[in-house]
């Protein structure tokens, strides 16, 4: 299985990358060298959406771990993807790619409201448009974002960058025999649990025939290998 060809592309990265070798927070240096890989990928042709998540700074599931109201955390949760956008933002402008990010929690004085025909112009005009504050609800994460933005723009195939460098039958961490999938379904995803994206992000995935490739982001210049069919990755999609 390979993936159709890609025009518009939806690139989700998780908070954790924007941290570089840190424990907390935005390494810019390592922002820049995402931004430069992002670059690269769009001089190639594509139009780009981004979503990018906020578990470098904030996950609502912590919070409520510590005893804080779900929604309450999940809220501060979506505060810290819309500064992961302004970070990538800022870092992707700087390399002279032109940008617009819209929030699905508006924030009228940093940046533009989830407009699904502004951000259809803003792609046609070469922009990359970062999508931030996921769903804008509680008890989602960005991957639901991910999903949302990349049915809702007709991308060709949502982008997982991460740590890991695809899918596994089991927990890499924890298991040294886990074997990694070159490619499997949607539904072998839900049914055996495995540890993509969220069920709901996953399930509209599949309802809407969205290819998610799950490959590391870690690595660098695997994203332009990625696109090119090159590298490590596992493909999700139907068989
Ligand atoms: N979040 C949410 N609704 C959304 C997207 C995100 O409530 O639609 C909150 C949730 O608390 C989540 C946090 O924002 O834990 C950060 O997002 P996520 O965990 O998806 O980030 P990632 O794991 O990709 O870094």
């Amino acid at each position: 299985m390979s993936l159709p060809p890609i025009k518009r592309v939806l690139l989700k990265l998780s908070g954790e990358v924007l941290m570089g070798s840190q424990q907390f927070g935005i390494d810019p240096a390592f922002v820049a060298e995402l931004a430069a890989e992002v670059k690269a990928a769009k001089e190639t042709g594509l139009e780009i959406c981004l979503v990018i998540g906020g578990g470098n700074i904030f996950r609502g599931m912590a919070g409520a771990a510590k005893g804080m109201d779900r929604a309450q955390a999940d809220y501060m949760g979506m505060l810290a993807t819309v500064m992961n956008a302004l970070a990538m933002q800022n870092a992707l402008e700087q390399l002279g790619v032109q940008t617009r990010v819209q929030s699905a929690i508006e924030m009228d004085k940093v940046c533009e409201p989830v407009i699904r025909r502004r951000a259809e112009r803003h792609l046609e005009k070469g922009r990359v448009v970062i999508f931030a504050a996921g769903v804008g609800a509680p008890y989602f994460t960005t991957d639901s974002g991910a999903a949302l933005r990349a049915a809702e723009m007709k991308c060709d195939a949502l982008l997982k960058g991460t740590s890991v460098d695809g899918v596994y039958d089991s927990d890499p961490k924890h298991n040294p025999d886990a074997v990694r999938f070159d490619t499997v379904t949607y539904d072998r995803v839900l049914a055996d649990n495995l540890k993509v994206m969220d069920a709901s992000a996953v399930a509209l995935c599949r309802d809407n025939k969205i290819p998610i490739v799950v490959f590391s982001i870690r690595e660098k210049g695997n994203l332009a290998r990625v696109l090119a069919g090159e590298g490590v990755q596992t493909i999700v999609q139907d068989s």
